[in-house]
């Protein structure tokens, strides 16, 4: 019987294990914290809120496939994240929509207005290489000093002149009244909350999980066929070619007793001031109903958990010389966020995941028919 050890119990290990056990594999899932969930473990705060210790976690998708394949072990609760920015002392829409000019600037703009406005203002530049270049040659210097150069300085330590373009695009520009952060066609959190969703993930007799333990300390005890690693690859390779750089946050989690509402909207953002980047209310996000609310500020740093690649040209190249080790393990497999150092959504990691999956099948020739199956299911 085909074994394989799974390092990391978050989207990306739990899918990969789920599959490979319905496929009759031994799966045995590792992770050295004391939970499952990875990133996006939630549980009940000692007043009893229903919090996300490592950050607000909100699914969105546009594949039907994967919102699908989740379904199989979580309902869900419609839930469409709303962002408001505190600029120049006013809350106003992000992503930058046609209210958000009109409070700022006082105008009157509308649909077929704003877009004339964005020009008048944008800088357009020849060549878009950094996140500065898409965000001023879109809409022009001062919304970029408003809204992202304070912001991006917190969160990354970096301008946004030293960062990939792709990190400003993921925010867009609207020239609509559309105030929702995600336009994805699915919107909702599970129903019951994520750990739920992975414990009946990881329910399977071809499953066995062990928390606590670290995949380094612990490696010469593991027997295994095939091993899926899901931790930062550049700690597989003992950092050969140098730490490849990771963001990392501190959260400051907060309850206020007989407060129902803390803030308007699930998150709110502080592009300019504090030095927490923003403050988010667990329960706009998971609609629980509690005398009081819990709260969380982030705070980045550099050093701590790894909880952001950081998209840099330079990154990504000594990510490549990492990746050429990866490629040559006949019996390793990486995936997710870390393996990957990839800005991956949960969406993406079971996405990922259900690749490396069959993947692993091929590579073990455990089940070759049933990888064609599968390899079939997901074209
Ligand atoms: C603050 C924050 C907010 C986010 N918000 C969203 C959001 O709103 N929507 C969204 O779609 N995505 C969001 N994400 C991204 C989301 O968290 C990730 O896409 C997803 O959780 C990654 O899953 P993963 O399994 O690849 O990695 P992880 O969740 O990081 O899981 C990896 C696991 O491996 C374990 N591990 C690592 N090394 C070892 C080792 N040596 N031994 C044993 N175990 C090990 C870790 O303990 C961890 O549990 C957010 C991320 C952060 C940091």
């Amino acid at each position: 019987m085909t074994a394989v050890t799974v390092v990391g119990a978050g989207f990306s290990g739990a899918v990969v294990a789920r599959e490979l056990a319905e496929r009759g594999l031994d799966v045995r899932v590792i992770d050295r914290r004391e939970h499952i969930g990875g990133n996006a473990h939630d549980r009940l705060d000692a007043h009893g809120v229903l919090v996300h210790p490592y950050g607000p976690h909100i699914f969105h998708t546009n594949s039907a496939r994967i919102y699908d394949y989740l379904s199989r072990f979580t309902g869900w609760r419609p839930y469409e994240h709303r962002v408001l920015a505190a600029v120049d002392g006013m809350l106003v829409p992000l992503p930058i929509n046609i209210d958000t000019v009109n409070r700022l600037y006082g105008l009157q703009l509308d649909e077929r207005t704003i877009q004339g406005f964005f020009d008048s203002v944008r800088e357009p530049r020849e060549r878009i290489l950094t996140s500065e270049d898409v965000v001023v040659d879109a809409v022009g210097r001062d919304l970029y000093r408003k809204f992202f150069q304070g912001y991006t300085r917190k969160q990354w330590g970096l301008d946004p002149s030293e960062l990939a373009a792709s990190v400003a695009a993921r925010i867009p520009t609207r020239t609509n009244r559309d105030d929702r952060y995600f336009t994805d066609k699915f919107q909702a959190m599970p129903l019951e909350g994520y750990t739920r969703m992975f414990e009946r993930m990881l329910d399977h007799p071809k499953i066995a999980i062990e928390l606590g333990v670290d995949f380094f300390r612990e490696r010469e005890r593991l027997r295994h066929d095939h091993l899926v690693y899901t931790g930062p690859i550049d700690a597989f390779y003992g950092h050969r070619y140098g730490p490849l750089p990771y963001r990392s946050l501190r959260f400051e989690h907060e309850h206020h007793p007989g407060t129902e509402r803390y803030q308007a909207v699930g998150t709110v953002n502080y592009p300019n001031e504090h030095a927490y980047t923003r403050i988010t209310e667990f329960k706009h996000l998971t609609g629980q109903a509690h005398p009081g609310t819990s709260i969380v500020r982030e705070y980045p740093i550099a050093e701590g958990d790894p909880y952001y690649p950081v998209p840099r040209p330079e990154n990504e190249l000594l990510f490549k010389r990492y990746e050429a080790l990866a490629l040559k393990e006949r019996d390793v497999t990486f995936v997710g966020r870390l393996a990957q150092y990839r800005y991956y959504n949960m969406d993406q990691c079971v996405g990922a995941a259900l690749k490396a999956a069959q993947y692993v099948l091929q590579k073990t020739g455990a089940a070759p028919d049933e990888a064609d199956a599968l390899a079939a299911g997901l074209r």
